[in-house]
């Protein structure tokens, strides 16, 4: 098949009858499928039983330090859990503080900490006349909500196989006070799977920023979600590489479990220097008197350490890995010689990023909707929600069955080839 755009007008036209035709038998079908979110899949949650039963008992309830997980104290986490997330890491467990079920709350949690009281006694951003934020795009839609409710302004970064535009990073946080952060998905990042290259962790770890109280926002929460044995990215430790730079306090990671054991019931942590760290526990200590220390001792025992924690993933990758493939082989046959999209391979993480031709996502999102699969909002992997080019679509294979995921596949580039010869013929 030759690339759409050498086709001609009468070529083009014959085209969009033969798609609209098999579009409007797809839509009689009446399917109703999801590949709107990154959640695990019913079997990855069945393969969670052992977990899901496990029962602490009376015997086990102490953490090694003899403390009594029933009852409160340890603001910071056990340090059974405290470990095994350094490992996950590659940090000092001293350097990590266990919270709750949900990283992004950590992550809301630290923006909100930063407008009110401030980063290590500087002053808080809401008292400031202007904020900014760094938003390397495409990225993930719910870091993008947390800065814009608190009204901070977004900039787009572009994203390259090897991270953000580094140059311009460079150029906005060392030139411009008002930049107080940037959003980074370090490892498989969201949507694309890109890892940051080495030198672009680098980059990071030496920036001299305008702001005192720049922080890089890491969220590593893919940081073991391998989808080969034989082939993983490698991520640079960033911590370890801000205090070479001389910059100890620029950088707090966040990771969790929520796609290790189960999403909304996983344990997440903070990364961060001791400065940032001391801060972090001083507001805590009014917050809260502790989070579950069960649920962070039923973690511990389960996996017992990090080598536990990565056989445990390859169980998943079996279970997603072939979803991953099943999409890249349809589109590598469907489209691979039209040039009217090109898309991301990544080699773990949670997603595929699909950029159509200019113009053309919201529509093909919308047609996929009226034929029975829901996508990700076009626009979505964006600040504000706006696409300047229109063009990309966050692809989430792992919830559907592999059986729904060739359907819904086969319906996606349907609706490419339909969106992208309307477009032409316009
Ligand atoms: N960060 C990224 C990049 C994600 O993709 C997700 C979920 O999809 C989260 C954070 C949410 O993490 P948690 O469940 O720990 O709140």
């Amino acid at each position: 098949m030759k690339a759409y755009k050498e086709l001609g007008k009468e070529e083009l036209l014959a085209l969009r009858e033969d798609l609209n035709k098999q579009y409007e038998e797809a839509k009689a079908k009446g399917l109703k499928l999801d590949m709107s979110r990154g959640k695990p899949s019913s079997a990855q949650l069945d393969m969670e039983k052992d977990f899901l039963g496990m029962v602490i008992s009376d015997a086990d309830v102490t953490t090694e330090t003899g403390v009594d997980c029933r009852n409160y104290g340890l603001l910071d986490g056990i340090p059974e859990a405290k470990k095994l997330l350094a490992d996950m890491l590659g940090v000092s467990p001293d350097n990590v503080i266990v919270f709750g079920n949900s990283s992004l709350s950590v992550m809301y949690d630290t923006v909100a900490r930063s407008m009110v009281l401030g980063v290590l006694g500087n002053t808080p951003w809401c008292k400031l006349d202007k904020v900014k934020f760094l938003c390397p795009v495409p990225g993930y839609d719910r870091h993008f909500a947390i800065t814009e409710q608190f009204g901070i302004e977004m900039i787009n970064i572009p994203m390259s196989e090897n991270g953000p535009d580094m140059d311009l990073v460079e150029k906005y946080v060392e030139e411009d006070p008002a930049v107080k952060g940037i959003w980074c998905v370090p490892k498989y990042s969201n949507p694309q799977g890109y890892t940051y290259s080495n030198e672009t962790v680098k980059r990071f770890a030496a920036l001299r920023p305008a702001a005192e109280d720049f922080r890089i926002f890491w969220d590593n929460a893919y940081a073991i979600h391998d989808l080969y044995e034989d082939k993983s990215d490698d991520l640079l430790e960033i911590l370890s590489e801000c205090e070479k730079a001389g910059n100890p306090d620029m950088v707090y990671e966040f990771c969790s479990t929520s796609k290790v054991t189960f999403p909304g019931a996983g344990i997440a942590g903070i990364v961060a220097s001791a400065a940032n760290i001391a801060q972090i526990k001083a507001v805590m200590t009014i917050q809260t008197i502790g989070y579950d220390k069960l649920n962070q001792l039923r973690h511990v025992k389960y996996f017992k350490n990090i080598e536990g924690m990565r056989a445990h993933m390859m169980k998943h990758a079996q279970i997603i890995r072939p979803k991953f493939e099943a999409i890249e082989n349809v589109l590598s046959e469907e489209l691979g010689e039209l040039k009217i999209g090109s898309w991301t391979k990544p080699v773990g993480g949670y997603f595929i990023s699909f950029d159509a031709m200019e113009g053309c996502a919201k529509e093909i999102v919308q047609k996929c909707k009226e034929a029975g699969v829901v996508l990700t909002g076009a626009g979505a992997t964006f600040p504000y929600k706006k696409d300047p080019q229109d063009s990309n679509i966050r692809i989430a294979p792992t919830y559907p069955s592999e059986e729904e995921l060739r359907v819904a596949t086969d319906l996606f580039v349907l609706c490419v080839k339909l969106v992208s010869v309307e477009k032409l013929l316009k």
